[in-house]
């Protein structure tokens, strides 16, 4: 409760939240790489053994694994390739995604790389998954004093424990939707949405509790003004406390004993010892104390523990309604086809 001064960092603007949470990704993202004198197919365990016949047939398709006699020796990217309004970028995993992103040519590449890594957080452990080799694309836009806007980035595991994976991730807004959110080609949406948040739409979720040992909830960004309701019902046990960090909040039991806390708000519509029903009015977002950017900050505890709010609440997974699917397919082609621009140049 008391982390949210680390949490945010009195700076300026707001794409220099993503640099330190780029820091932070770098803290927790260092691989657990094989030495890198050893050949990248010398992997010990027997899933990978048996996966080596596969690995070594002739296909040089990107979408399928990389051979590793293709992996250069150096980490070197292999393509950059600048487009009007777009660039994007293409690398094999180096000993870090930070590492590998800094040959980008993004402003601020601890940015993109963290920006790019919380694509992939809800489907890899990166910290355990990741391998050098591995491979990075993305096809981002890049404004000075903003984050990086990434439109597509596919991510390529080598075959290993668990065999060979691609996850891509093409951004895109549903009819009926408030914001563009990242979906798969096959039109599963990739983050993972709370069952019962407090927040019924959001631009993205910022930061997960297992993002940092020091920050103890889970923030969500969206505009000023965003309703934040009651995921369940409870009493309302205190109401703008520690003000100069939190700015206006609200903390309400729930009937399981369970403390929420909600920060950063706008504006607050409940006072102290008001019970409260589930999906109540509670207030509206905001920016308020010390926070970087227009986010709710969101904090379960039961006792002195902080409970994780993905296994409070549960999550569930999204999908493109059929109706929608040959637009997005014709979206998801046209963003392709820019993606695999850089590993066309490679190959010249
Ligand atoms: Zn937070």
């Amino acid at each position: 409760m008391t982390s949210d001064f680390l949490k945010n960092p009195p700076l300026g603007k707001p794409w220099l939240l993503y640099g330190f949470l780029g820091v932070s990704l770098v803290l927790n993202l260092t691989l657990a790489l094989r030495s890198p004198e050893a050949p990248v197919e010398a992997a010990p365990a027997p899933e990978a053994v048996a996966a080596a016949p596969v690995a070594a047939a002739p296909a040089v398709d990107l979408n399928t694994a990389i051979p590793p006699e293709l992996v250069p020796p150096l980490p070197e990217p292999l393509g950059v390739s600048r487009r009007a309004g777009t660039q994007v970028f293409s690398a094999p995993v180096n000993s870090s995604l930070s590492a590998t992103f800094s040959a980008s040519p993004a402003r601020s590449t601890a940015a993109l790389s963290a920006v790019y890594a919380r694509l992939f957080v809800w489907d890899v452990e990166l910290r355990r998954d990741l391998h050098k080799g591995d491979m990075v694309q993305v096809l981002f836009e890049d404004t000075e004093g903003v984050e990086p806007l990434v439109l597509a980035a596919r991510l390529t595991l080598l075959p290993g424990q668990g065999g060979e994976r691609v996850i891509d991730a093409f951004r895109y807004q549903a009819q009926g939707d408030r914001f563009p959110s990242y979906w798969t080609s096959q039109g599963t949406e990739l983050p993972r949405r709370l069952i019962d948040g407090p927040l019924a739409d959001y631009e993205q979720i910022s930061s997960l509790l297992k993002d940092r040992p020091t920050h103890e909830g889970m923030d969500f960004k969206t505009p000023i003004g965003s309703d934040v309701t009651a995921p369940r019902a409870g009493v309302v046990t205190r109401v703008n406390w520690n003000h100069a960090a939190n700015g206006n909040c609200v903390e309400v039991k729930f009937g399981d004993g369970v403390l929420a806390k909600f920060l950063h708000l706008n504006e607050d519509l409940v006072k102290e010892g008001q019970r409260v029903t589930a999906g109540q009015l509670l207030g509206r977002t905001g920016n308020t104390g010390r926070s970087t950017g227009p986010h709710l900050h969101y904090q379960l505890e039961r006792g002195s523990s902080v409970v994780d709010p993905i296994e409070y609440h549960g999550t569930l997974r999204r999908t493109l309604p059929p109706e929608l699917m040959p637009e997005f397919t014709r979206h998801v082609t046209e963003l392709t086809a820019q993606l695999d621009t850089s590993v066309a140049l490679a190959g010249i």
